[in-house]
């Protein structure tokens, strides 16, 4: 579960990109999260990673409230929270299997169970047979699945992914969007922004609009509402 109360974020520069939001969203839910370009939508979905803290407001992830939560927390959190960009952002690097590897919670893990996990993502993905490529060596939609298995390796209660289609022609969006349904079917929270008007319009799940840092419409099976 995810709870904002009242939560402002104004940058340095002044700018309020969060202004008052108040949202709350159950296990096992499906959101996606609209608006213009620079409405607020990132922030809202970096502080619930606590890559950026609220001005203000309570902010209560998982039960954990993070404005309680120490630095030395906060790699917890991010294990319990899956995150999937735009850009990918998986290391150069490393393999698709290191990648994915790398993002695992090792402590309680021996080596076997870690391929075993590891290996099991990558076939719920669909990339078995790319263990040992390198991201370059992929199509965006394979690295952008590459992502998505390192987001769900240590099971977390939520993925959240900020524009995980931006970069994508519409037949690989869908690809990625069945996998996030199926993860969401699985129990997982996903919360989603996007400018994809045909894959909000399509999907049917609940749609909050941010404009100007505020909640402006939160609706059930909700439409993308925008022109472009
Ligand atoms: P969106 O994801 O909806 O495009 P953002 O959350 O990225 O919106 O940005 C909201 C507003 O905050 C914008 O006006 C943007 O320019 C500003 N902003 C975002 N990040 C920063 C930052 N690190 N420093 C200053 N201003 C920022
Ligand atoms: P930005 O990077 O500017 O925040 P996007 O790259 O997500 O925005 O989207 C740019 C435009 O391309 C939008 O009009 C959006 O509707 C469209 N678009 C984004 N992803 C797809 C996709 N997979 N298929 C078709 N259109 C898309």
């Amino acid at each position: 579960m995810i709870e904002m109360q009242d939560v402002t974020k104004k940058y340095p520069n002044g700018i309020m990109a969060a202004n008052g939001l108040n949202i709350l969203i159950n296990q096992g839910e499906f959101v996606f999260v609209v608006g213009p370009s620079g409405a607020g939508k990132t922030t809202f979905i970096k502080m619930i990673y606590r890559e950026e803290k609220p001005t203000t407001g309570k902010i209560i992830v998982n039960g954990v409230n993070l404005s309680s939560l120490k630095n030395r927390e906060i790699p917890h959190l991010r294990r319990n929270v899956g995150v999937v960009f735009q850009d990918f952002k998986l290391l150069p690097t490393l393999t698709v299997f290191e990648n994915v590897a790398f993002a695992l919670e090792v402590i309680e893990h021996h080596p076997k169970d870690i391929k075993k996990r590891v290996m099991e993502v990558l076939a719920l993905v669909g990339l078995k047979h790319k263990v040992r490529m390198l991201p370059s060596e992929l199509s965006g939609g394979e690295q952008q699945r590459v992502s998505i298995a390192r987001s769900i390796v240590n099971k977390p209660k939520v993925v959240i992914a900020d524009e995980p289609t931006g970069n994508l022609d519409p037949e690989t969006s869908w690809e990625i969007m069945s996998l996030l349904d199926e993860i969401n079917t699985q129990g997982t929270t996903v919360i989603m922004a996007t400018h994809n008007r045909e894959i909000v319009n399509t999907m049917k799940h609940r749609v909050i609009a941010i404009e100007n840092g505020r909640v402006v419409r939160d609706e059930q099976q909700g439409e993308y509402g925008y022109e472009s």
